[in-house]
């Protein structure tokens, strides 16, 4: 496969058939977005906000790009805005992992650390007064622009229905954060199959499911308010996954499967083998592995 530049890489991702046993044999396929050159499912949105922006007239060539991120989304916005020479800044909660921020960095990013008890809250009002000073900056803020949503029903939602092709879908599950991901997905293949179960995983300490919040390892997803583009969307229910049982899927994919998967695709790999329990024999369920353990590695992600 030759390509002509990095940007050519973004998409196009890989569906596994999980070769594993799954309950009433499910079939489990899973998205590995972590083949992104970025390393994660946020290339894709990168490239779309700092498309939105300059299509809307809020992005120029001098432009300062602020966003506050827990990192997948900075490492894609700083990769998009490489792409332009766009001066980055990026507000990352500190205790965020090291390699991510090590990696918006190579890509010429500034990154600014708020408070991590601040949560992403902290990190959005941090960028919002960042932006208010230098002026000449535009905030995509992958929390509330439809762009985040968008790309992924217009381009992971079809690459799914594409590959695999005429095989009903009858399950969708996929974590939130911003809920971008499982909002456009969900929209996506819901379109095509309307009696499709749609549940979003969340980790224990996110406030989905009403329970209390409080910080928690799993790292990518979790909740600190209800993501604006989940207020239309009726989906079926949610799946709230312990760090221990998310980490020892992190575990468990690498030894059984040799596939190295972050915390959310943990999260979304016990939260799937959850809801097959309550699907018919054979049924088709699709989720998403939204990056590796690799950028993971010094918060000792395996334990050895
Ligand atoms: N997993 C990881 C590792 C992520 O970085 C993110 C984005 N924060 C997600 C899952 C959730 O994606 P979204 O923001 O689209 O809900």
């Amino acid at each position: 496969m030759l390509v002509e530049n990095t940007y050519d890489l973004i998409g196009h991702t890989p569906l596994m058939h999980l070769p594993m046993e799954t309950p009433n044999k499910v079939n489990i396929y899973a998205k590995l977005e972590m083949f992104n050159p970025g390393g994660s499912i946020k290339d894709r949105l990168g490239m779309a906000l700092i498309q939105r922006g300059f299509n809307e007239g809020k992005v120029h060539s001098t432009t300062t790009i602020i966003e506050p991120t827990a990192g997948n989304t900075g490492i894609g916005v700083a990769l998009a805005a490489l792409k332009y020479r766009l001066p980055v800044k990026l507000v990352v909660p500190a205790k965020f992992s090291f390699e991510k921020q090590t990696l918006m960095r190579a890509l010429g990013a500034e990154v600014i650390n708020t408070p991590s008890e601040d949560g992403i809250k902290g990190a959005i009002t941090k960028a919002k007064q960042l932006a208010a000073e230098i002026g000449d900056a535009y905030v995509p803020l992958q929390f509330q622009n439809t762009a985040n949503p968008d790309v992924y029903q217009r381009t992971l939602g079809p690459e799914i229905l594409a590959d695999l092709r005429d095989e009903p879908i009858d399950a969708f599950v996929a974590g939130a954060g911003s809920g971008g991901t499982f909002a456009g997905i969900y929209k996506s293949l819901h379109d095509v199959y309307p009696q499709l179960k749609g549940y979003v995983v969340e980790p224990a300490g996110s406030i989905l499911n009403g329970g209390p919040a409080h910080s928690h390892r799993t790292e990518g997803i979790g909740v600190e308010f209800i993501p604006p583009f989940f207020k239309e969307l009726k989906y079926t229910g949610v799946k709230t996954i312990s760090d221990d049982d998310a980490f020892y899927y992190v575990r468990w994919a690498a030894k059984n499967l040799g596939l190295f998967i972050g915390s959310s695709s943990g999260a979304a790999l016990a939260a799937s083998l959850e809801v097959a329990k309550e699907l018919p024999e054979g049924a088709n369920l699709v989720t998403v592995f939204p990056d590796s353990s690799e950028r993971y590695l010094s918060n000792n992600i395996y334990g050895v």
